[in-house]
C-alpha cells in the first residue's frame, strides 16, 4: 500500500502557531521537553535540539507560576536562535489559576493542552474548565483536549461503572475504561464549543498505554467526530519497547487514515537524548510511505554468506553520512528525502534489491568475486573494487543527488 491509497479521515484544520494540523495537511511530528520549564536556558536548548531533529511542535509542562513566567523568555531565546516552532503549554490541576493570573505570559503559547481528568472535582470541574477555555478564546488559541486513562475523570468513571454493574451482562473493566476515555474527550469538546471555542480550535487525544485498546479507542472516536486527532501511545517505555509498542500502535491507525499529528512518548535514554522520540516518529511516517524526511536506506541483515563485517560498516557509514549531510542536502537539493538507496551483502538479493532502489550497491559475499556492482535507476552502472569502496560509493551517491535534485 502506498501513501496514495491511504484515505485520510476528514477532520477540521487547526492552526497551531505557523503549523496546520488536520484537514488533510501533512501529519505533524511533535515532541515534549523533560526539563524544568522555569530553567529557561535548559528548556530553550532542548526545544532547539528537538526542532533541529525535526519536531514541528514542542510541548512544555506549565506546572507553576515560575514555569508560565518563563514562557516569554523561552520564546525570545528561540526566536534569537532562528527557531519559530510553536510551543504548547501542558496544564494539569492548576491550569485555570495560571491561565487566569498570567494571561499575558500565556499569550506566548501557541496551544493549551487541557486534561479533563484533572481540572477539578464536582462543581469546580466545569468552572475551572470554562476558565481555561475562556482564556483560550480570549487569546485566540487552540486547545488539545488530552484525555489519558492514567488520569481519567474519576466521577465519570464511577458513573459509568455503576451503570455497567447494573447491566445483565456487565462489560469487562477495560471496555468500560475505553468508553469513558472516549466520552470524557467528546463531552469536554462539546462543553468547550458551548463555552464559545470553535471546532477548528480543538484537537483531541485519547491516550492509553495498551496497544490494542489504543487502536480500538481511536478507531471508535474517529467515527464519532471530525475533530483533528493527536495520536500517541502513552507511557510507551524506553528503547526497544517504546519503539516497538509505539510503532505497532500508530501504524495500523495511520494506515487507516486516522491521525493528524503524532508523538512518540519514549522514556529518555541515559544519555539524555530526547530527540530520539522525534527520530522514531519520523521513521514511523516514512516506513508507511506517508511522509519522507531522509533518503531511505534499505540494507539486508547480513548472514553466513556475508564475507566480512565490511558490509555492516558500509550500511552504517552511509546511514550516518546521510544524517550528517541532510541539513545541507535539504537546502541545496530539494526532494532528496525521496531518494531510495540500498546496501546489500551478497549476490542472492543484492542485485534485485538494488534495482528497486534509485541507487544501490551489492557487496561481495563469501566466495564471490571481490567486486561491488553499483546500480543506478535499475541499471548496472559501475563495479567497484579494492579498499576504497565506501568513499567511491559516497562520491557516486553525491553525483546522483546533484544530477537529480539540484535546484
Ligand atoms: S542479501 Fe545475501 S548477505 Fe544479505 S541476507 Fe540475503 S543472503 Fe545474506
Amino acid at each position: 500500500m502506498s501513501s496514495n491509497n491511504i484515505n485520510r479521515r476528514k477532520s477540521s484544520t487547526v492552526k497551531v502557531g505557523n503549523v496546520l494540523i488536520g484537514g488533510g495537511n501533512p501529519i505533524v511530528v511533535q515532541s515534549m521537553t523533560d526539563t524544568n520549564t522555569s530553567d529557561i536556558d535548559k528548556t530553550s536548548e532542548q526545544i532547539i535540539q528537538l526542532a533541529k531533529a525535526g519536531s514541528e511542535i514542542v510541548r512544555v509542562t506549565v506546572n507553576d507560576s515560575d514555569a508560565i513566567q518563563a514562557i516569554p523568555f523561552i520564546k525570545e531565546k528561540l526566536l534569537k536562535s532562528g527557531i519559530s516552532i510553536p510551543i504548547v503549554g501542558d496544564f494539569h490541576f492548576n491550569g485555570h489559576i495560571l491561565l487566569n493570573k498570567y494571561e499575558s505570559e500565556a499569550s506566548f503559547l501557541d496551544k493549551f493542552r487541557i486534561n479533563p481528568g484533572n481540572v477539578g472535582k464536582k462543581n469546580k470541574k466545569d468552572k475551572n474548565f470554562s476558565t481555561m477555555i475562556e482564556t483560550a478564546c480570549k487569546l485566540d488559541k487552540p486547545v488539545r483536549i488530552g484525555v489519558n486513562w492514567g488520569s481519567l475523570d474519576q466521577e465519570l468513571l464511577a458513573k459509568k461503572l455503576d451503570i455497567n454493574n447494573k447491566l445483565k451482562k456487565p462489560k469487562i473493566l477495560d471496555d468500560v475504561m475505553c468508553e469513558v476515555v472516549i466520552d470524557s474527550a467528546l463531552e469536554s469538546a462539546k462543553l468547550a464549543e458551548l463555552i464559545g471555542i470553535s471546532k477548528d480550535k480543538i484537537i483531541i487525544s485519547c491516550k492509553l498505554s495498551k496497544v490494542n485498546m489504543l487502536i480500538d479507542v481511536y478507531k471508535k472516536i474517529s467515527k464519532l467526530c471530525d475533530y483533528a486527532l493527536h495520536l500517541g501511545l502513552t507511557e510507551a517505555g524506553s528503547n526497544e519497547r517504546g519503539i516497538v509498542y509505539s510503532s505497532c500502535a500508530l501504524g495500523p491507525l495511520l494506515l487507516d487514515g486516522i491521525g493528524d499529528t503524532i508523538r512518540v512518548s519514549l522514556t529518555t535514554d541515559i544519555n539524555g537524548n530526547r530527540s530520539k522520540e522525534v527520530d522514531i516518529a519520523k521513521l514511523i511516517l516514512q516506513s508507511l510511505g506517508i511522509r519522507n524526511f531522509l533518503p531511505d536506506v534499505t540494507s539486508c541483515p547480513g548472514c553466513g554468506r556475508t564475507s566480512s563485517n565490511y558490509f555492516q560498516k558500509l550500511a552504517f557509514d552511509i546511514d550516518q553520512h546521510i544524517k550528517t549531510s541532510m541539513p545541507i542536502w535539504k537546502k541545496d537539493y530539494p526532494g532528496v528525502e525521496d531518494l531510495k538507496i540500498s546496501v546489500m551483502g551478497c549476490i542472492v538479493n543484492g542485485p534485485g534489491e538494488s534495482k528497486h532502489a534509485d541507487i544501490g550497491i551489492s557487496l561481495p559475499g563469501r566466495g564471490e568475486n571481490p567486486t561491488a556492482p553499483v546500480y543506478i535507476d535499475g541499471e548496472k552502472s559501475i563495479t567497484l573494487k579494492g579498499d576504497n569502496i565506501t568513499n567511491e560509493f559516497k562520491e557516486i551517491l553525491l553525483g546522483y543527488i546533484i544530477k537529480r535534485f539540484k535546484k
